[in-house]
Protein backbone atom coordinates (compact mmCIF):
# COMPACT_ATOMS: atom_id res chain seq x y z
CA UNK A 1 0.00 0.00 0.00
CA UNK A 2 1.59 3.47 -0.52
CA UNK A 3 1.87 5.64 1.92
CA UNK A 4 -0.74 8.64 2.12
CA UNK A 5 0.12 12.06 1.30
CA UNK A 6 3.76 11.53 -0.61
CA UNK A 7 4.68 14.93 -1.89
CA UNK A 8 4.67 14.55 -5.74
CA UNK A 9 8.03 13.29 -7.16
CA UNK A 10 9.45 12.43 -3.78
CA UNK A 11 10.65 9.04 -3.78
CA UNK A 12 10.65 6.76 -0.69
CA UNK A 13 13.82 6.91 0.57
CA UNK A 14 13.70 10.42 1.33
CA UNK A 15 10.76 10.71 2.93
CA UNK A 16 11.60 7.48 5.38
CA UNK A 17 15.00 9.44 6.06
CA UNK A 18 13.22 12.87 6.98
CA UNK A 19 10.60 10.90 8.89
CA UNK A 20 13.63 9.16 10.76
CA UNK A 21 15.39 12.29 11.26
CA UNK A 22 12.25 13.51 13.15
CA UNK A 23 11.83 10.70 14.93
CA UNK A 24 15.38 11.10 16.44
CA UNK A 25 13.97 15.37 17.07
CA UNK A 26 10.83 13.74 18.99
CA UNK A 27 13.24 11.27 20.88
CA UNK A 28 15.99 13.91 22.19
CA UNK A 29 12.86 16.32 22.92
CA UNK A 30 12.67 14.05 26.15
CA UNK A 31 16.11 15.31 27.29
CA UNK A 32 15.37 18.83 26.27
CA UNK A 33 15.79 20.77 29.46
CA UNK A 34 18.85 18.07 30.14
CA UNK A 35 20.82 18.00 27.44
CA UNK A 36 24.42 19.31 28.98
CA UNK A 37 23.53 17.02 32.03
CA UNK A 38 22.90 14.07 29.91
CA UNK A 39 25.83 15.11 27.69
CA UNK A 40 28.60 14.91 30.04
CA UNK A 41 26.88 11.93 32.19
CA UNK A 42 27.00 9.92 28.36
CA UNK A 43 30.58 11.29 28.06
CA UNK A 44 31.61 9.59 31.17
CA UNK A 45 29.81 6.09 30.61
CA UNK A 46 32.08 6.66 27.50
CA UNK A 47 35.37 6.98 29.14
CA UNK A 48 34.90 4.43 31.76
CA UNK A 49 34.19 1.67 29.19
CA UNK A 50 37.37 2.86 27.31
CA UNK A 51 38.63 2.14 30.56
CA UNK A 52 37.50 -1.19 31.17
CA UNK A 53 37.12 -2.18 27.97
CA UNK A 54 33.61 -2.68 27.39
CA UNK A 55 31.32 -1.51 24.53
CA UNK A 56 28.86 1.10 25.36
CA UNK A 57 26.18 -0.51 24.39
CA UNK A 58 24.59 -3.37 25.87
CA UNK A 59 27.56 -3.75 28.10
CA UNK A 60 27.78 -6.86 30.77
CA UNK A 61 25.57 -6.63 33.79
CA UNK A 62 29.02 -6.49 35.97
CA UNK A 63 30.52 -3.61 34.35
CA UNK A 64 27.36 -1.68 35.11
CA UNK A 65 27.65 -2.87 38.60
CA UNK A 66 31.09 -1.71 38.69
CA UNK A 67 30.04 1.56 36.87
CA UNK A 68 27.56 2.10 39.88
CA UNK A 69 30.23 1.67 42.00
CA UNK A 70 32.13 4.44 41.12
CA UNK A 71 29.68 7.02 42.62
CA UNK A 72 29.84 8.22 46.32
CA UNK A 73 26.37 9.26 46.03
CA UNK A 74 23.99 7.01 45.44
CA UNK A 75 21.49 9.55 43.86
CA UNK A 76 24.03 10.83 41.30
CA UNK A 77 24.37 6.85 39.94
CA UNK A 78 20.82 6.59 39.98
CA UNK A 79 20.74 9.42 37.60
CA UNK A 80 23.79 8.25 35.37
CA UNK A 81 22.05 5.05 35.21
CA UNK A 82 18.93 6.80 33.96
CA UNK A 83 21.07 8.36 31.36
CA UNK A 84 22.40 4.58 30.17
CA UNK A 85 18.72 4.07 29.73
CA UNK A 86 18.29 6.77 27.87
CA UNK A 87 20.94 5.81 25.79
CA UNK A 88 19.47 2.57 24.77
CA UNK A 89 16.03 3.21 23.93
CA UNK A 90 17.44 6.38 21.57
CA UNK A 91 19.53 3.51 19.97
CA UNK A 92 16.61 0.83 20.17
CA UNK A 93 19.06 -1.65 22.18
CA UNK A 94 18.07 -3.74 24.98
CA UNK A 95 18.51 -2.84 28.28
CA UNK A 96 17.34 -6.54 29.53
CA UNK A 97 21.29 -7.73 30.14
CA UNK A 98 22.10 -5.02 32.73
CA UNK A 99 18.86 -3.78 33.77
CA UNK A 100 18.45 -6.14 35.89
CA UNK A 101 17.06 -6.91 39.87
CA UNK A 102 21.05 -6.65 40.92
CA UNK A 103 21.43 -3.37 39.68
CA UNK A 104 18.12 -2.08 41.28
CA UNK A 105 19.76 -3.95 44.34
CA UNK A 106 23.26 -1.88 43.98
CA UNK A 107 21.52 1.13 43.60
CA UNK A 108 19.14 0.67 46.76
CA UNK A 109 22.19 0.03 48.65
CA UNK A 110 23.84 2.85 47.29
CA UNK A 111 21.59 5.59 48.37
CA UNK A 112 21.59 4.54 52.02
CA UNK A 113 25.27 4.50 52.04
CA UNK A 114 25.60 8.13 50.97
CA UNK A 115 26.05 10.36 53.68
CA UNK A 116 23.19 12.91 53.29
CA UNK A 117 23.79 16.12 51.58
CA UNK A 118 24.44 19.02 53.74
CA UNK A 119 22.62 21.90 53.24
CA UNK A 120 25.36 24.97 52.45
CA UNK A 121 24.10 27.76 54.47
CA UNK A 122 22.60 30.64 52.54
CA UNK A 123 24.84 33.86 52.00
CA UNK A 124 22.88 36.73 53.30
CA UNK A 125 24.29 40.25 51.96
CA UNK A 126 25.34 41.26 54.91
CA UNK A 127 28.33 38.62 54.51
CA UNK A 128 28.39 39.56 51.15
CA UNK A 129 29.24 43.30 52.21
CA UNK A 130 31.97 41.71 54.58
CA UNK A 131 33.82 39.39 51.67
CA UNK A 132 33.52 42.31 49.42
CA UNK A 133 35.76 44.09 52.04
CA UNK A 134 37.87 41.46 52.45
CA UNK A 135 38.83 40.67 49.18
CA UNK A 136 39.07 44.53 48.13
CA UNK A 137 41.53 45.08 50.99
CA UNK A 138 43.69 42.38 49.19
CA UNK A 139 43.33 44.01 46.13
CA UNK A 140 41.16 40.82 44.88
CA UNK A 141 39.05 42.74 42.75
CA UNK A 142 37.72 40.11 40.82
CA UNK A 143 36.40 37.87 43.47
CA UNK A 144 34.79 40.94 45.06
CA UNK A 145 32.85 41.46 42.12
CA UNK A 146 31.93 37.56 42.26
CA UNK A 147 30.60 38.03 45.20
CA UNK A 148 27.91 40.53 44.07
CA UNK A 149 26.99 39.70 40.77
CA UNK A 150 26.27 36.00 42.74
CA UNK A 151 24.27 37.55 45.21
CA UNK A 152 22.10 40.15 42.78
CA UNK A 153 21.77 38.40 40.00
CA UNK A 154 21.38 34.69 42.26
CA UNK A 155 23.58 33.27 39.86
CA UNK A 156 24.39 29.59 39.66
CA UNK A 157 28.83 30.23 40.06
CA UNK A 158 29.95 27.15 38.34
CA UNK A 159 27.73 27.42 34.77
CA UNK A 160 26.66 30.88 35.22
CA UNK A 161 28.44 33.33 36.81
CA UNK A 162 32.23 31.49 36.06
CA UNK A 163 32.00 31.64 32.53
CA UNK A 164 30.72 34.81 31.75
CA UNK A 165 32.06 36.66 28.66
CA UNK A 166 32.21 40.51 27.71
CA UNK A 167 30.67 39.95 24.27
CA UNK A 168 29.87 36.28 22.78
CA UNK A 169 26.08 35.79 23.33
CA UNK A 170 26.05 32.87 20.74
CA UNK A 171 28.85 31.43 23.01
CA UNK A 172 27.99 31.88 26.82
CA UNK A 173 27.11 35.43 27.34
CA UNK A 174 27.67 39.10 26.75
CA UNK A 175 27.92 41.45 29.86
CA UNK A 176 27.68 46.08 29.55
CA UNK A 177 26.43 49.07 31.57
CA UNK A 178 23.44 50.81 30.08
CA UNK A 179 23.28 54.14 30.35
CA UNK A 180 26.33 54.22 32.73
CA UNK A 181 26.74 58.23 33.27
CA UNK A 182 22.92 58.76 33.05
CA UNK A 183 20.39 58.53 35.71
CA UNK A 184 19.52 54.95 35.53
CA UNK A 185 23.00 52.97 35.03
CA UNK A 186 22.09 49.85 34.95
CA UNK A 187 23.84 46.11 34.38
CA UNK A 188 22.86 44.20 31.47
CA UNK A 189 23.64 40.10 31.21
CA UNK A 190 22.46 38.22 28.56
CA UNK A 191 22.80 34.58 28.91
CA UNK A 192 22.36 31.95 26.27
CA UNK A 193 20.67 29.76 28.51
CA UNK A 194 20.13 28.95 31.85
CA UNK A 195 18.29 25.79 34.08
CA UNK A 196 14.79 26.24 32.80
CA UNK A 197 15.44 28.85 29.79
CA UNK A 198 16.70 26.90 27.47
CA UNK A 199 16.13 30.18 24.92
CA UNK A 200 17.99 32.40 27.12
CA UNK A 201 17.53 35.48 29.22
CA UNK A 202 18.38 39.30 29.62
CA UNK A 203 18.80 40.20 33.39
CA UNK A 204 19.43 43.48 34.40
CA UNK A 205 20.07 45.33 37.61
CA UNK A 206 19.79 48.72 38.47
CA UNK A 207 21.75 50.74 40.43
CA UNK A 208 21.63 51.05 44.43
CA UNK A 209 23.92 53.87 45.04
CA UNK A 210 23.98 56.09 47.31
CA UNK A 211 22.19 53.45 49.58
CA UNK A 212 23.79 50.60 48.95
CA UNK A 213 27.43 51.28 46.57
CA UNK A 214 28.72 47.74 47.81
CA UNK A 215 25.82 45.73 46.29
CA UNK A 216 25.16 48.36 43.15
CA UNK A 217 25.90 45.59 40.12
CA UNK A 218 26.51 48.14 37.62
CA UNK A 219 29.20 50.42 39.50
CA UNK A 220 30.91 47.37 41.02
CA UNK A 221 31.29 46.12 37.56
CA UNK A 222 32.62 49.93 36.27
CA UNK A 223 34.73 50.12 39.32
CA UNK A 224 36.25 46.29 38.68
CA UNK A 225 36.90 47.35 35.11
CA UNK A 226 38.59 50.76 36.05
CA UNK A 227 40.65 48.65 38.65
CA UNK A 228 41.53 45.82 36.76
CA UNK A 229 42.19 47.66 33.19
CA UNK A 230 40.81 44.31 32.11
CA UNK A 231 40.48 44.38 28.01
CA UNK A 232 36.77 43.79 27.55
CA UNK A 233 36.48 40.71 25.19
CA UNK A 234 36.82 37.49 26.06
CA UNK A 235 36.07 35.92 29.74
CA UNK A 236 35.50 38.10 32.48
CA UNK A 237 37.16 35.79 35.19
CA UNK A 238 39.61 32.91 34.94
CA UNK A 239 38.62 30.48 37.60
CA UNK A 240 37.36 27.07 38.04
CA UNK A 241 34.77 26.13 40.69
CA UNK A 242 37.02 24.39 42.93
CA UNK A 243 38.59 27.57 43.49
CA UNK A 244 36.07 29.61 43.51
CA UNK A 245 34.75 27.64 46.47
CA UNK A 246 38.64 28.03 48.16
CA UNK A 247 39.02 31.25 48.13
CA UNK A 248 35.62 31.60 49.35
CA UNK A 249 36.25 29.95 52.17
CA UNK A 250 39.74 31.66 52.87
CA UNK A 251 37.43 35.08 52.84
CA UNK A 252 34.54 34.11 55.20
CA UNK A 253 37.16 32.58 57.30
CA UNK A 254 38.84 36.31 57.15
CA UNK A 255 35.81 37.62 57.95
CA UNK A 256 35.06 35.58 61.01
CA UNK A 257 32.09 33.81 59.35
CA UNK A 258 31.60 30.71 61.40
CA UNK A 259 32.46 27.44 59.89
CA UNK A 260 33.53 28.63 56.67
CA UNK A 261 34.32 25.01 55.16
CA UNK A 262 30.56 23.92 55.48
CA UNK A 263 29.62 27.00 53.23
CA UNK A 264 30.00 26.42 48.76
CA UNK A 265 28.98 28.68 46.25
CA UNK A 266 25.13 27.53 45.83
CA UNK A 267 25.22 29.84 49.38
CA UNK A 268 25.12 32.87 47.34
CA UNK A 269 21.30 32.28 45.28
CA UNK A 270 19.75 31.38 48.79
CA UNK A 271 20.70 34.12 50.58
CA UNK A 272 19.97 36.02 48.49
CA UNK A 273 16.43 34.43 47.67
CA UNK A 274 15.90 34.21 51.16
CA UNK A 275 16.52 37.64 52.56
CA UNK A 276 13.51 38.28 49.85
CA UNK A 277 11.39 35.39 51.16
CA UNK A 278 12.37 37.33 54.53
CA UNK A 279 11.25 40.91 52.86
CA UNK A 280 8.38 39.64 51.77
CA UNK A 281 8.91 40.02 48.26
CA UNK A 282 5.90 38.35 46.23
CA UNK A 283 7.13 34.63 45.47
CA UNK A 284 6.48 35.12 41.94
CA UNK A 285 8.99 37.74 42.02
CA UNK A 286 11.59 35.80 43.87
CA UNK A 287 11.22 32.79 41.03
CA UNK A 288 11.33 35.21 38.54
CA UNK A 289 14.69 36.64 39.81
CA UNK A 290 16.29 33.19 40.41
CA UNK A 291 14.25 32.01 36.97
CA UNK A 292 13.10 29.17 38.58
CA UNK A 293 10.58 27.68 36.84
CA UNK A 294 8.88 24.14 37.00
CA UNK A 295 4.66 23.24 35.80
CA UNK A 296 4.80 21.69 39.24
CA UNK A 297 5.68 25.05 40.97
CA UNK A 298 3.42 26.91 38.46
CA UNK A 299 0.56 24.68 39.63
CA UNK A 300 1.45 25.83 43.46
CA UNK A 301 1.20 29.78 42.49
CA UNK A 302 -2.51 28.68 40.88
CA UNK A 303 -3.67 27.36 43.96
CA UNK A 304 -2.55 29.89 46.21
CA UNK A 305 -3.00 27.93 49.21
CA UNK A 306 0.82 26.64 49.99
CA UNK A 307 3.21 27.79 52.19
CA UNK A 308 5.51 29.95 50.09
CA UNK A 309 8.43 29.60 51.97
CA UNK A 310 8.53 26.03 52.08
CA UNK A 311 7.87 25.96 48.53
CA UNK A 312 11.03 28.29 47.55
CA UNK A 313 12.80 25.84 50.14
CA UNK A 314 11.78 22.82 48.02
CA UNK A 315 12.86 24.29 44.71
CA UNK A 316 16.03 25.38 46.31
CA UNK A 317 16.82 21.85 47.86
CA UNK A 318 16.03 20.68 44.30
CA UNK A 319 18.60 23.36 42.93
CA UNK A 320 21.47 21.60 45.10
CA UNK A 321 20.75 18.21 44.18
CA UNK A 322 21.06 18.96 40.32
CA UNK A 323 23.71 20.87 40.41
CA UNK A 324 25.93 18.06 42.89
CA UNK A 325 25.06 15.53 40.10
CA UNK A 326 26.80 17.63 37.48
CA UNK A 327 29.62 16.99 39.72
CA UNK A 328 31.39 14.51 37.85
CA UNK A 329 32.68 11.56 39.51
CA UNK A 330 36.19 10.81 40.02
CA UNK A 331 37.79 8.47 37.24
CA UNK A 332 40.80 7.81 36.37
CA UNK A 333 41.60 8.62 32.91
CA UNK A 334 41.24 5.58 30.57
CA UNK A 335 44.33 3.48 30.06
CA UNK A 336 43.37 1.70 26.47
CA UNK A 337 41.65 3.55 23.29
CA UNK A 338 41.11 7.32 23.55
CA UNK A 339 37.11 7.66 23.95
CA UNK A 340 37.21 9.45 20.35
CA UNK A 341 37.99 5.44 19.08
CA UNK A 342 35.17 4.14 21.05
CA UNK A 343 32.91 6.44 19.72
CA UNK A 344 33.43 6.19 15.99
CA UNK A 345 31.41 8.50 14.11
CA UNK A 346 28.38 6.83 12.88
CA UNK A 347 28.25 4.57 15.54
CA UNK A 348 24.82 4.78 17.09
CA UNK A 349 26.69 6.21 20.53
CA UNK A 350 28.17 9.02 18.53
CA UNK A 351 24.65 9.61 16.68
CA UNK A 352 23.32 10.30 20.69
CA UNK A 353 26.27 11.90 21.64
CA UNK A 354 26.05 14.41 18.66
CA UNK A 355 22.42 14.58 18.82
CA UNK A 356 22.96 15.14 23.09
CA UNK A 357 24.53 18.38 22.08
CA UNK A 358 22.15 21.45 22.34
CA UNK A 359 20.87 22.83 19.16
CA UNK A 360 22.53 25.39 17.43
CA UNK A 361 19.86 28.42 18.13
CA UNK A 362 17.78 30.00 15.61
CA UNK A 363 17.93 33.97 15.86
CA UNK A 364 15.82 34.67 18.89
CA UNK A 365 14.19 37.57 21.21
CA UNK A 366 15.11 36.83 24.57
CA UNK A 367 12.71 37.33 26.97
CA UNK A 368 12.78 40.32 28.84
CA UNK A 369 13.10 39.69 32.75
CA UNK A 370 14.52 42.86 34.32
CA UNK A 371 12.69 42.54 37.93
CA UNK A 372 13.73 45.48 40.74
CA UNK A 373 15.24 43.62 43.21
CA UNK A 374 16.58 46.30 44.81
CA UNK A 375 13.32 47.22 46.11
CA UNK A 376 13.50 44.48 48.21
CA UNK A 377 17.14 45.69 50.16
CA UNK A 378 17.49 48.64 51.97
CA UNK A 379 20.01 50.28 53.27
CA UNK A 380 21.92 47.94 56.07
ZN1 LIG B 1 25.24 52.56 41.71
Amino acid sequence: MAPCGLPGGADLDTVLASLDERTREIAIATIAKSLPSYTAKLNLWTSFCAFVGSRPLEPSEATVLRYVSLFRNGRSAEGYISALRWLHDFCRRSVAGWDTRSLAQLLRGAVKLSTPTRKAPSIGWGVVRKLVARATQGQDHDFALMCVLASVFLFRVPDELLPLRFSEPAQHSAVAVEDPHGPTPTLRIQLRSRKNLPTGVVLRRGCLCPRDKVMCAPHAFMRWLARTSRPPHGRLFRMSPTSFTRLLRIYLRRAEVPEPESYSSHGFRRGTAQAMVARDAPLSHILTAGNWRSAAFVEYLDKQAVDERAVLHLLMDDDDVEEDNLEPARLPPPRREPVSTVVTSGSPVAVAAVAARPPAKRSWEPPFAYKRIENFFPPP
